[in-house]
Formats: C-alpha cells, structure tokens, sequence
C-alpha cells in the first residue's frame, strides 16, 4: 500500500477504472458476468489494486473465437473493398491518437511503464495501424502466372480468424504491431492480453467499437495463460496464431499449433550482444546503453544485455556505465521525474534479484551491485540497474533475465568480438558500435540473429522486418511487408489451353 500522495489521474481513467469489475469484449459487448471468476490487477508503482477483470473460462473463449468467425464470414470486413477498410482503420488510429493521453495514463498504471514513454507507445500503435492500412491497399490480390499453355493465377484473401497471446511489457504497442497487418488484409482477431496488463486492450475494444468497425472484428479474451491462453492456441477453428512471449510458453503454443496445424508466428525472448570498438566515442556509447538497460526498467525483449568492449576502452567504458546508471532517477512511473519505473511485478524483482546472485555465485564480477530499490512513499516493485562481468557462460550472461542488469566482458579481435556475440542459444537483436562503417557492416551482418543494428539499440522503423532466430522466435517477425502477406492466404488458378 503506497502512502504518497500520488499524481491525480485524468477523469476518463478515474471512470474507467471506477467500474471496479471489467469484462472481456467479443462480438461488440462485454463478456463475463458478476459470477464469473476474476484476477486483479495491480499497478506495480504502488502495489494497489487497479481493477478486477474476468477470467473466461474454456468454453467462453470458444464462443469469442465463434464470434469472431462469424464476423468473419457475415459482416462485411472481410468483403469490404480495401479501401472503406482502411478508411476505418485510419479512423481508429485517429481515435486511438486522440485518446493517446487517457490510453497512455491506462498503460502507466497498469504495467508501469513511465507515463511519457506509455504515450510513445500509443502513438506507435496508431503508427502502425495507418502504416498497414495504407499498404494493403497497394497489395495486387491478383498476380497473373506466365505458363506455357496455361493460364494461371494467384488470389490472396484473408485466412478468417487470427488469434494473438501477448506479454505484459509492451501491451498496447505489441497488439498494434500484431493485429495491424491481420485487420489491414480482411481478418478478424481474438485478443489475448497478458494478465498482469489486461486494461488498455479492453479499452481499445471498446474504441473500435465507437468509431464503427464491425462487432466481432476485434475482440479481446481476458485471463490467465494456462487458462484462457491455452483455450485460444488450442482453438481449432482459428487459422492463424501468433505469440509473443518466453520461449517455455512459446513451445506450449508451438506445440498446441503443431497438433491442429495451424500456422505459427513465435516472438519470444533475447539476449542480444553490443559490441563496442576502440573507436568510439566511449562517454557517448555509455549513455547510450545505459539509457537502452534502463528504457522500461530492461524489460524489453531486444535489449543490450551483454556488452562485448574493445579491451582498450574496457576500465573507461565501465566507469562511464557505473557513472550513468548510477544517476538514474528510479521512481513512480507518473512522476514526472522519473527515468526508471518499477518492474510488472514481485515475482518479476525477485527473478531480477534472484540471477544477481545466482550471476555471482558462479563466478561474476559485480561492477554495479544492483539490487530492491526504495522509493519514498511508493511501495511498488523497484529495483537499481546492476552491471556484472566476467565468463560469457555465467548463467547471468546466458539467461534472459529482463531487468535493468547488463553483462560485460572484454573482447581483442573482430573475429574473437563476433564469436562472443553468437556464444548464445537465442537470436533477438544485437548492435556494433564503431565509427568504421565498413567494420560496421561486416560485424553487423555476422551476428546471428533477426536483427543488427549499427551505433543504436533498440531502433523500429516501419517498413524494416522484425523477428528472431533460434531461440527467440520463428515464424516470420512483424512490421514489414512481409508481415502483411503473412495474413493473406494464396490460391492458384489454372486453365490449360
Ligand atoms: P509469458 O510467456 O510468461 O506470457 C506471455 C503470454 O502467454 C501471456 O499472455 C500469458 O498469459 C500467456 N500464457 C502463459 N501460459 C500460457 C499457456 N500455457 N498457453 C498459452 N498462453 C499462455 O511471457 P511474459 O512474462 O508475459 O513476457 C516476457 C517475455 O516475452 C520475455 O521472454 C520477452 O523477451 C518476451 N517478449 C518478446 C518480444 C518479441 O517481439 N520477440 C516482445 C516482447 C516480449
């Protein structure tokens, strides 16, 4: 219980959450009654009670996907021309931006995430859906086959209904990143949200709703993972998934697909390497890093969490970090000062805790101790970034452990730089920090993963593909073209003549 006077809320989120109780959404209206059961959720910053929401059970979240499919197959979405489509679409990415400070407030609260950077998201997922809409537009549904003595073609249209199982770490940016190109190409989705940040896509139900598109088109399923989200990736009438989690549950998802065929996207977890030539300019690349470990208190999928240092600039380098990331403002994510908010949860900083130690036990040298944070008056799920060091085996150095806490160890040679990078099983993102454009490149196109990226971490234009290799996903990855065509199925047309 928090015992600070803590910033108002806007009257939009105080009668929001004023309802106490919130149901799922399918079909245009709300699912799950008074006697169904329910799981609250809390606001990590303080520890309080946000709201109780519905958990269906098995049987309800068939007849979501039942819904859906009938949306699928009798409103007039998936028939519409592309354009009055897309027309809509953009009329909720307008909804969506006008609303962007009360759903901004909503996944503040609800995940903890700093109050500025919650608003940077909705506006990435309003980005999003106009980014989609505009595409599916210029996609030919047709594609005439040059055949000898044959003619031939392709059509594309849309599967019917996707079903989508989302994290807690970036709730409304990632359903936009997933349902945009599904709903762009003529689909119907189910929502899965985590459990912990369920808030923001019912709201975003509800808004699809009030600007027009047809009941039944985006629904949200509300609950837990072993209960509601194994119901959805079971559901044998869906006909895509995608998932975006750890890998244990994406196996468990995987797994589900696999049995019923249903095709499968997988966005899960990282380990990604920076690594760090002697030409670059170190206080600036410090800072840099710094400030990507801390950007949602290191709970984000891509991050740097080893850094690989050239050793001449190793000893500066790291009192540059420990100079930076000792300064940073840990504190209530809608305080307007704060840099760093809490992590989702208790059990989320006791795993953060838990590998410092483990980290250590096995050998790590700790550069920065890390460790539980106290903020005056708040008592929420705080914690101090923590910089460890040594053998690239450690289980620190190994292991996601999503929090403010990188591993660093000193490199030679391009060659030795390269291999440590790849010593891991999973494949997310990595960055090369050099002024040598050509080393740059070379670098950035050996690290085996979905993406490299070259004197930034953590950068998402549309347009460019994101996904993971290995351990961390299969599948596809989102934000491009491609991820469009992945929600179009092809068939071929062919008359010998
Ligand atoms: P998680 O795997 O525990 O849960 C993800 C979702 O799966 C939740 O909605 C949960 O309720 C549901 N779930 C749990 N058990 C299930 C089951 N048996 N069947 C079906 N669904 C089930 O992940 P998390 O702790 O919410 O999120 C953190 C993880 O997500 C990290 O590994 C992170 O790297 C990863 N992530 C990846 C990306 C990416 O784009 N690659 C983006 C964000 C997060």
């Amino acid at each position: 219980m928090s015992t600070a006077i803590k910033p108002s809320l806007l009257p939009e989120v105080e009668a929001f959450l004023g309802r106490g109780r919130l149901a799922s959404f399918v079909g245009g209206k709300t699912m799950g009654s008074e006697n169904d059961n329910s799981i609250a959720t809390t606001d990590p910053g303080s520890g309080d009670k946000l709201a109780d929401v519905v958990e269906l059970t098995a049987e309800q979240v068939e007849e979501a996907v039942g819904v859906a499919d009938a949306a699928f197959k009798q409103s007039s979405w998936a028939t519409m021309p592309v354009n009055e489509r897309a027309a809509l679409l953009h009329r909720l990415a307008d909804a969506v931006e006008k609303h962007k400070a009360i759903i901004g407030q909503i996944e503040s609260l609800d995940a903890g995430k700093v109050q500025s950077q919650a608003q940077g998201d909705v506006q990435n997922f309003a980005d999003t859906i106009r980014y989609f809409a505009d595409m599916a537009q210029h996609v030919n549904p047709r594609t005439t086959l040059a055949v000898k003595a044959h003619e031939a073609w392709t059509v594309r249209q849309p599967w019917g209904v996707c079903a989508f199982i989302f994290p807690w770490n970036f709730p409304f940016l990632l359903i936009g990143w997933g349902i945009a190109p599904a709903l762009a190409a003529g689909n119907t989705v189910v929502i899965k949200p985590a459990e912990d940040t369920p808030l923001s896509a019912i709201y975003l139900a509800e808004l699809a709703k009030e600007v027009g598109i047809p009941d039944g088109v985006i629904n949200v399923v509300t609950g837990g993972g072993a209960t509601v989200g194994s119901a959805l990736s079971g559901n044998t009438q869906i006909k895509r998934m995608s998932f975006t989690g750890s890998p244990e549950v994406g196996r468990l998802v995987g797994e589900a697909c696999g049995r019923n065929l249903v095709p499968v996207k997988l966005e899960l977890g990282g380990k990604g390497a920076a690594v760090i030539f002697n030409d670059v300019d170190v206080a600036d690349t410090a800072q840099k890093l710094a400030g990507a470990i801390t950007f949602h208190t290191g709970q984000v999928c891509c991050d740097a969490t080893r850094w690989l240092v050239h050793q001449d600039i190793y000893d500066e380098f790291v009192n540059q970090c420990v100079d930076q990331l000792s300064q940073v403002k840990i504190g209530y994510q809608l305080d307007g000062q704060t840099q760093m908010g809490p992590v989702v949860n208790a059990k989320q900083r006791q795993r953060v805790l838990s590998y410092l130690e483990k980290g250590q036990s096995e050998g790590a040298e700790c550069l920065l101790p890390g460790g539980a944070a106290k903020v005056e008056g708040y008592d929420g799920h705080f914690v101090k970034p923590a910089l460890l060091a040594g053998s690239l085996d450690n289980v620190a150095a190994q292991e996601e452990i999503f929090g403010p806490v990188a591993y660093l160890a000193p490199f030679q040679t391009e060659s030795q730089a390269i291999e440590m990078a790849n010593h891991t099983h999973y494949g997310l993102a990595n960055s090369v920090w050099t002024s040598d454009l050509a080393r740059a490149a070379r670098v950035a196109e050996s690290m085996i993963a979905g993406n490299s990226w070259i004197n930034a971490h953590n950068v998402f234009a549309h347009g460019v593909p994101y996904g993971g290799v290995n351990l961390s996903g299969m599948g596809g990855g989102v934000l491009s073209f491609e991820t469009l065509m992945d929600y179009y199925r092809s068939t071929s047309v062919v008359r010998p003549l």
